[in-house]
């Protein structure tokens, strides 16, 4: 099955689900070659978010076409795929998840497609949640640390190598490079946050995606729910975090870019702290916006920390 060389129209919902019910059939004469960028020979690599899609991107270059499965804004943790996602899948020839039960949805969503899929956090030192019902379970946000994007990186190189074996000196090339970013960034994340005053080394965030990069900073870590999967913050959840901010005297708070902002405006109402920005963790933004690459997330990320924690708060030296 080839694509034609433009771009499918958007159509009808009915039609939609129709062809996403004959998708699979279409599979046996899929394979190499049915990028959705029109009619290229290029094999087809789907992500599950776009964060995995840049990393991955810069792994395999000019010789993969790389998608999202989900777009820029979306929530991952408990995204819903779609008939045209499924139908997308069935046309490609590998399919990269995180794993650490990132993306909930993504057992189900595999089954009976024909491309293999890898897990891209494999071999990763997992940090554990510590708490509510999800205390012991991995902590999925491991990209947070630019150190364990390394792996990722070696992760896609192999599966890249292993799908497009005449590429693979390329692709290897392409993530020795890609790591040397990594330890960029890493240092600059671990240099600029050190500059904190050491009453200052509190990140308070909405969902406890940070474990990776408090560890990394040296800072500690506070948040409102552990996990996306919450649908809404408890009062409890509220409360602590309000006594956390108010008895280390944190100065600012933070909140991510694909929940809701509405608790930890509470929690800045109630404490006093400065709510000082979004942070990107679970999605990148649209190209136009602050953080349309993996590096640009950490870089911004870290600024944003620091701009914010480094503002005099009233119990401040
Ligand atoms: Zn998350």
């Amino acid at each position: 099955m080839r694509t034609t060389s433009f771009r499918i129209p958007r159509r009808p919902r009915l039609l939609t689900a129709m062809l996403a019910a004959s998708a699979l059939a279409l599979t046996a004469c899929g394979g190499a070659g049915a990028g959705a960028d029109g009619g290229s020979d290029r094999p087809v690599v789907l992500t599950t978010f776009t964060v995995l899609q840049d990393i991955a991107q810069n792994v395999a270059g000019e010789h993969l076409t790389v998608e999202s499965i989900t777009k820029a804004g979306a929530e991952i943790h408990g995204y819903e795929p779609t008939p045209g996602d499924i139908k997308n899948a069935a046309k490609a020839d590998l399919i990269l998840d995180n794993g650490l039960n990132l993306e909930a949805w993504f057992a189900k969503f595999v089954q009976g497609l024909d491309a293999k899929h890898v897990e891209v956090s494999a071999g990763v030192e997992p940090i554990d949640i510590a708490a509510d019902a999800y205390a012991g379970k991995p902590n999925p946000h491991a990209w947070m640390s630019p150190a364990n994007v390394q792996k990722y990186a070696d992760n896609m190189a192999n599966a890249f190598a292993e799908l497009d074996p005449q590429n693979a000196d390329a692709y290897r090339a392409n993530a020795a490079a890609y790591k040397t970013e990594l330890q960029k960034v890493q240092d600059e994340l671990t240099t600029g946050l050190a500059k904190l005053p050491r009453n200052h080394r509190a990140l308070v965030t909405c969902e406890g995606a940070f474990s990776y990069l408090t560890r990394d900073a040296g800072l500690t870590e506070k948040y409102i729910w552990p996990v996306n999967a919450e649908q809404q913050a408890t009062p409890q959840q509220i409360t602590s975090a309000i006594e956390f901010v108010r008895a280390n005297r944190v100065p600012a708070v933070f909140c991510e870019s694909t929940v809701s902002h509405a608790p930890m405006e509470q929690v800045a109402a109630a404490s006093g702290a400065e709510l000082a920005g979004v942070l990107y963790v679970d999605s990148l933004s649209e190209a136009d916006g602050p953080v349309p690459t993996y590096l640009d997330l950490i870089r911004h990320d870290t600024e944003t920390i620091l701009a914010g924690l480094a503002g005099n708060s009233p119990g401040a030296k």
